[in-house]
């Protein structure tokens, strides 16, 4: 499934340019600079796959990337942009809404939390969102090459009883790093896992 081309193929700024459901779907969702680019880099061994995606102008599309014609990922818009107008943010919030609740393909959303920061108010919302959408998610943490291992661990059960109090998300969360490739074959087995044969 990695050894492949995997290839951008499509982004959409709104809810009529999605492509048609085909192949099974991951989205990746994160607060901007959590990391995302750098992991879909890592999991699809990638240098610049995502980059693109993180080109101011392009941030706020989702992006469409072939994994082998049997898995598609789905690179969200980064949210959390502290000095974003109310308008945008509800913009944003409508439109992932509509994109979650009406994708068939829709696997899971991987919630990417950066092990240096705490939990913000826009993760908890956007988990709300993904527990009123009935979507299936789970959390990776990111940067975790950057905290000490006592750090680490208290960000780690701290986010275990946040994902606890969440109906839909995934009871596993990822420790990971892009830089070190920590965590990066756990994620691989669990994507593979919603691949079409
Ligand atoms: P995005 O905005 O969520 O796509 O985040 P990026 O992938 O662009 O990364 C944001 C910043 O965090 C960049 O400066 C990266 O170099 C840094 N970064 C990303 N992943 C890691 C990681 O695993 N470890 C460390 N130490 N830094 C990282």
């Amino acid at each position: 499934l990695f050894a492949g081309p995997c290839d951008f193929f499509h982004g959409a700024q709104q809810l009529e340019q999605l492509p048609d459901p085909g192949e099974p779907e991951v989205a990746f969702a994160g607060r901007s600079n959590v990391g995302k680019s750098s992991l879909i880099n890592a999991v699809t061994g990638r240098r610049s796959l995502a980059r693109a995606s993180s080109e101011p102008g392009r941030t706020k599309q989702l992006n469409f990337f072939n994994l082998a014609n049997k898995l598609v990922l789905v690179d969200m818009p980064g949210y959390g942009f502290a000095k974003a107008a109310r308008a945008v943010k509800e913009d944003w919030q409508e439109m992932m809404f509509s994109y979650l609740r009406g994708r068939p393909n829709l696997r899971r959303v991987i919630l990417l939390l950066d092990s240096r920061i705490e939990t913000k108010a826009s993760d908890r919302e956007v988990m709300e969102l993904f527990d009123l959408a009935a979507i299936n998610f789970q959390v990776v943490l990111t940067k975790c090459d950057s905290v000490k291992p006592r750090a680490e661990k208290a960000r780690y059960q701290n986010v275990m009883e946040e994902v606890g109090r969440h109906p839909a998300a995934h009871p596993v969360v990822i420790p990971t790093s892009s830089e070190t490739g920590r965590g990066i074959p756990e994620l691989r087995a669990e994507l593979a896992g919603f691949a079409q044969p």
